[in-house]
């Protein structure tokens, strides 16, 4: 918890609607979503049990529009780093779940290997380093100073254009990496003293790799390899999360993964 008493981690559901293919191969929905409580129910439980229930911070259903989650769920995180606080939005789910849709970025990627999106030269590889001042970062990652939302767009546009996708059994666009978008926010004010004060946030946008089991994906040989270390990397994001909402833990397993060796510093500071 906060000082303010409000929550550090919030786990937030939405639920896209079908896709004219998916409703005209006559698939159905398989959940029922109940926004005003939090809810999100199993539909169709086996022989008359009673449908699991699942309860989060909020719901978002098929209706719901990328404002509504904007205004709600994102913009307090949003003024936080205004405020020169920092803060991250995972988006986590299996390929074609709405990831990507819900973040509208991709940028930065890393997994494995590290890539600068940014960067002019493509085939460049990146080293994760460790400074006892700024703590773990990626040596010689291009950054740009913008000073508009058009300027930050234009930016993602590039990284986006250069993000890999790849084709699997699920999803011709799957993204098999996670992109990582880090935006440093600078914002000066006049104190009470008469005097400009300048405050730092940092918001991380992070759209994380599919989260699918790789056995469903028909994944083979070098992808196969690729979704063990995607699944390896996500299951080590959990259990930091995990580590941290506990509370209790003297342990946080941030070594195990070098998305969550990046992503430290970030989990310090909430
Ligand atoms: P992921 O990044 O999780 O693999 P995408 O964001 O690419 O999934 O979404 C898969 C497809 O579903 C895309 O065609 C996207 O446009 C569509 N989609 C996702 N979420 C929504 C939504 N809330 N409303 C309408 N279409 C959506
Ligand atoms: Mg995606």
């Amino acid at each position: 918890m906060s000082k303010s008493g409000a929550e550090c981690v919030k786990v937030v559901v939405r639920c896209r609607p079908l896709s004219e293919k998916e409703t005209s191969e006559g698939y159905e929905r398989v959940v029922d979503m109940f926004p005003e409580r939090g809810v999100v129910e199993i539909k169709n439980p086996k022989n008359g049990e009673v449908p699991k229930q699942f309860t989060f911070d909020a719901v978002y259903d098929w209706n719901s529009k990328q404002l509504d989650l904007y205004d709600e769920t994102f913009r307090p995180l949003i003024d936080s780093v205004l405020k020169g606080f920092n803060g991250t939005i995972f988006a986590y789910g299996q390929t074609g779940t709405g990831k990507t849709y819900t973040m509208e970025v991709k940028c930065n990627e890393l997994q494995e290997e590290i890539r600068d999106l940014l960067a002019k030269d493509q085939s460049k590889r990146l080293e994760l380093k460790e400074r006892p001042d700024i703590g773990v970062y990626v040596k010689d990652l291009s950054s740009f100073v913008c000073k508009s939302i058009k300027e930050i767009e234009h930016v993602m546009t590039v990284g986006n254009q250069n993000r890999s996708v790849g084709a699997t059994n699920m999803n011709l666009h799957s993204s098999r990496s996670h992109a990582i978008f880090i935006i440093t926010i600078e914002h000066s004010q006049v104190g009470p003293d008469d005097k400009n004060h300048i405050r730092v946030g940092k918001l991380n946008l992070v759209d994380l790799a599919g989260s699918e089991r790789q056995a469903k994906t028909g994944a083979m040989g070098e992808r196969q390899k690729e979704a063990i270390k995607i699944n390896l990397s996500l299951s080590a994001l959990g259990n930091v999360i995990s580590a941290l909402v506990d509370g209790k833990s003297s342990h946080i397993p941030y070594r195990d993964s070098k998305l969550t060796r990046l992503l430290q510093g970030i989990y310090s500071s909430v």
